[in-house]
This record gives C-alpha cells, sequence and structure tokens, in this order.
C-alpha cells in the first residue's frame, strides 16, 4: 500500500508516537509525507519515507496530485483542529479529494490504529 503522512505542527510528536507504534506495518509499505512530517519520521524511526514539500508550500496539493492519479491508498493526516492553518484551502482540498476517491483518510490516532488493524490482518 503507498501510505501518505502528513500532521500540523501541534500533532507532530502525536504522529511521530503513531509510527514507532506502528512501524512493524508501516515497513512494509511505501510512505509518503509533506516535507517537515517525513522527515521527522524518518529522523525518529528510520522508515523509509519520500518527502515532498512542505504543507504550507504545496505539500499537501502535491499529495492530492497522487491521490487523484490513483498514487496513494491510505492518507493518515492528524490535522491540529484548534490552531488556524495558512493553508487551510489546501488542506480542505486534500480531505475533499480523499472522498472524491474514496481514499481512507484517519484524521487522529485513534481513528488511525482502527484502520491500522485491518492492515495487520493483510
Ligand atoms: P509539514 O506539512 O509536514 O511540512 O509540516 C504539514 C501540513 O501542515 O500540511
Amino acid at each position: 500500500m503507498r501510505i501518505a503522512l502528513i500532521a500540523h505542527d501541534e500533532k507532530k510528536p502525536d504522529m511521530v508516537t503513531f509510527c514507532e507504534e506502528q512501524l512493524p506495518i508501516l515497513s512494509k509499505h511505501e510512505l509518503f509525507a509533506t516535507g517537515t512530517t517525513g522527515t521527522l519520521v524518518k529522523k525518529e524511526t528510520g522508515l523509509d519515507v519520500h518527502c515532498f514539500k512542505s504543507g504550507p508550500l504545496g505539500g499537501d496539493q502535491e499529495i492530492g496530485a497522487r491521490v487523484a492519479r490513483g498514487e496513494i491508498d491510505i492518507i493518515v493526516f492528524f490535522r491540529d483542529p484548534l490552531t488556524a492553518q495558512p493553508h487551510e484551502p489546501d488542506v480542505s482540498a486534500l480531505f475533499r479529494l480523499s472522498d472524491v476517491y474514496q481514499i481512507p483518510l484517519a484524521s487522529n490516532p485513534n481513528t488511525a490504529r482502527h484502520l491500522f488493524r485491518s492492515l495487520s490482518c493483510k
């Protein structure tokens, strides 16, 4: 599976914890991420992650383009619901595309854990 990882700044510690916890599963899949999230995940977990641009600089849109081309199977996007984001339109666009193409998107760690339980059965 091709999995996209994105976390807003306040949620990056949650993303690192999630990736550490799910290491055995994540290491079997192809990982993509926005720039800062991916760099941090690589550094903290040693996972191989393909990094796009940082989210506010177009990274969410790069992942959106991949979704539209059928090149992403799962999105883990830990969104910060309490902080205004300069690139909110890009964030909404990615959530919208996930619905257009029916790509599972987990927006918080508990949802992601449930989703990954189905991956651990494969
Ligand atoms: P980042 O982008 O991983 O480069 O911080 C995430 C986002 O805010 O979309």
